[in-house]
């Protein structure tokens, strides 16, 4: 299914929605209206119908260029053979995934593809090797999954980093943009808002963490059942992950002293 989310963004669905993947990825085709080639982000699952619906939502320009926002299954499964198929290369800041013919993204240096220019934004915190793209023609950034288009993203220990995400929402905020791509959910057209509403999610978290600890729950386990109290038991092995990274983060900034090998956490 794609969709024309501005004249020069289209969006192509993906068929793999799941409650961490809302609808399913979104995979975008950018290019300059008059361009005769096309920037694919995120190819997303190894699916032979949306690979075939992403060449046919570049209406005959050749793909110029493959870019992944990090490689989770959901956005990167794909893109090595989508990259072949279409004869493009592929650039992405994770090690090992870049085509040698590829531009390299951890400078930040802007990349000209399909007339327009696209400047990538290292943005670790969901992951190590997550970046985002501004498209400075629309003052827009392609999100991934450092922001969606609804509800908030998943950091969880070990693979994410609560300190550097904060960061890293910091860097897109402050480039003041005026919409965002998601790499799951809708349009973002309150951009500013909507990062700032991320930022604030994090510091009550954090702050109920803290809280947490003070009435002396010792275990990731005991602040999970406090501060996650009113949440399906179901998602608590995954919100413990997430509480673990906010322990790391505060145990990093000296506020929190972990023992018995980082399984039992204490307020200094
Ligand atoms: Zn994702």
């Amino acid at each position: 299914m794609s969709e024309a989310w501005s004249p020069r963004v289209t969006r192509v669905l993906a068929p793999n929605p799941s409650p961490l993947t809302l609808e399913g990825t979104n995979t975008y085709v950018v290019a300059e209206p008059d361009a005769g080639s096309a920037v694919v982000i995120d190819p997303g699952p190894a699916d032979e119908g949306h690979a075939l619906a992403v060449v046919s939502a570049c209406a005959g320009r050749d793909v110029e260029l493959v870019l992944l926002t990090h490689t989770h299954v959901d956005h990167a499964e794909g893109a090595r053979a989508f990259a072949e198929r279409v004869g493009a290369p592929l650039a992405a800041l994770a090690p090992g995934w870049a085509t040698p013919d590829a531009p390299g993204l951890a400078t930040g240096d802007p990349v000209a593809a399909a007339g327009l220019e696209l400047r990538p934004l290292p943005t670790p915190g969901h992951a190590a090797d997550h970046c985002c793209f501004l498209l400075a023609a629309e003052r827009a950034v392609f999100t991934g999954d450092h922001v969606l288009g609804r509800g908030t993203t998943v950091v969880e220990w070990p693979g994410g980093d609560m300190a550097a995400y904060l960061t890293s929402l910091e860097l897109v905020r402050d480039l003041r943009p005026e919409r965002l791509y998601p790499g799951h959910g809708p349009l973002v057209l309150d951009a500013i808002a909507r990062v700032e509403g991320y930022l604030a999610h994090r510091r009550d978290r954090e702050a109920q963490v803290l809280a947490a600890l003070a009435a002396g729950d010792r275990t990731p386990a005991e602040v999970v059942a406090r501060v996650y109290a009113e949440v399906d038991p179901a998602l608590h092995p995954a919100a413990e992950l997430s509480v673990r990274a906010h322990l790391a983060k505060l145990v990093r900034e000296g506020r929190v002293a972990a023992t018995d090998g980082g399984e039992r956490f204490h307020p200094v």
